[in-house]
């Protein structure tokens, strides 16, 4: 049984005050840990206020991280800096990222394994455009992106990754994919993981879908057979909406 995620992504909003109000919130209102995992990833420079007010069923991720340890690389922050206050998740590879940021499935691998290394769990993401959506090559690019943003890790290492299929078209749009295409594009995703890192990891690993997710859509989805999750960015940011994005 695959215990679900449903993870906020900030994305670039709230300063340190805001965070900590809506921490503070929602912290004890959040489902046991036991029956779903609730995280809020949030800008980097709130994230060690955000983990000392968590309480014990919400966990606290970063939106990025560097895949080096340290060394002269200005702005980045390594992985375990995120640890060591911590932190327990990170985003990588987050289509923004891709899009705006220049990463590529390379440095999503090179993020992910290190990511592990340090002890986070990584929340990857893929997803198709919509010009790829409309001819009909979603497969054969999230397919692509899975074998190379995983490539070289072990069993234990992929188990232990969430993925996050974030359909471009549907992000900030309004424009939530069926449950059904979701399902299927998941579905999709899990046959890759098993042909590649086996059946039984396939089983165990934890896929959420992501893309305008509601409070009022997240039940659909979350009823559906391959979904285990959602990465959610709007409906995240008001306390109320987040709280129902868990009543699902
Ligand atoms: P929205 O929920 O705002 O569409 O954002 C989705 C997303 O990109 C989460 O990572």
């Amino acid at each position: 049984m695959r215990k679900p995620i449903i993870a906020g992504n900030w994305k670039m909003n709230k300063n340190c005050k805001e965070s900590i109000d809506f921490i503070q919130a929602v912290a004890a209102k959040v489902p046991v840990a036991d029956k779903v995992e609730t995280v809020i990833c949030a800008p980097a420079v709130n994230l060690c206020c955000m983990v000392k007010e968590q309480g014990s069923d919400l966990r606290i991720g970063a939106q990025n991280m560097h895949f080096e340890a340290n060394g002269a690389f200005t702005g980045e922050i390594a992985p375990s800096m995120l640890t060591d206050i911590g932190v327990e998740y990170v985003v990588i590879g987050h289509s923004e990222r891709r899009e705006m940021f220049g990463e590529t499935d390379e440095i999503v691998n090179k993020k992910t394994k290190a990511a592990l290394a340090a002890g986070l769990t990584p929340i990857v993401c893929c997803g198709e455009p919509l010009e790829v959506r409309e001819a009909g090559t979603t497969n054969a690019l999230v397919d692509e992106q899975m074998v190379k943003g995983l490539a070289g890790l072990t069993a234990d290492e992929v188990k232990k990754t969430v993925i996050a299929y974030e359909p471009i078209w549907a992000i900030g749009t309004g424009k939530v994919a069926t449950d059904e295409q979701a399902n299927e594009t998941i579905g999709y995703i899990r046959s890759v993981i098993a042909r590649e890192h086996g059946q039984d990891v396939a089983d165990a690993i934890r896929i959420q879908y992501g893309g305008s997710v509601k409070p009022e859509t997240v039940a659909g989805l979350m009823a559906q057979p391959e979904i285990d999750g959602a990465l959610v960015g709007g409906a995240s940011l008001d306390v109320e909406s987040f709280l129902g994005l868990l009543d699902f």
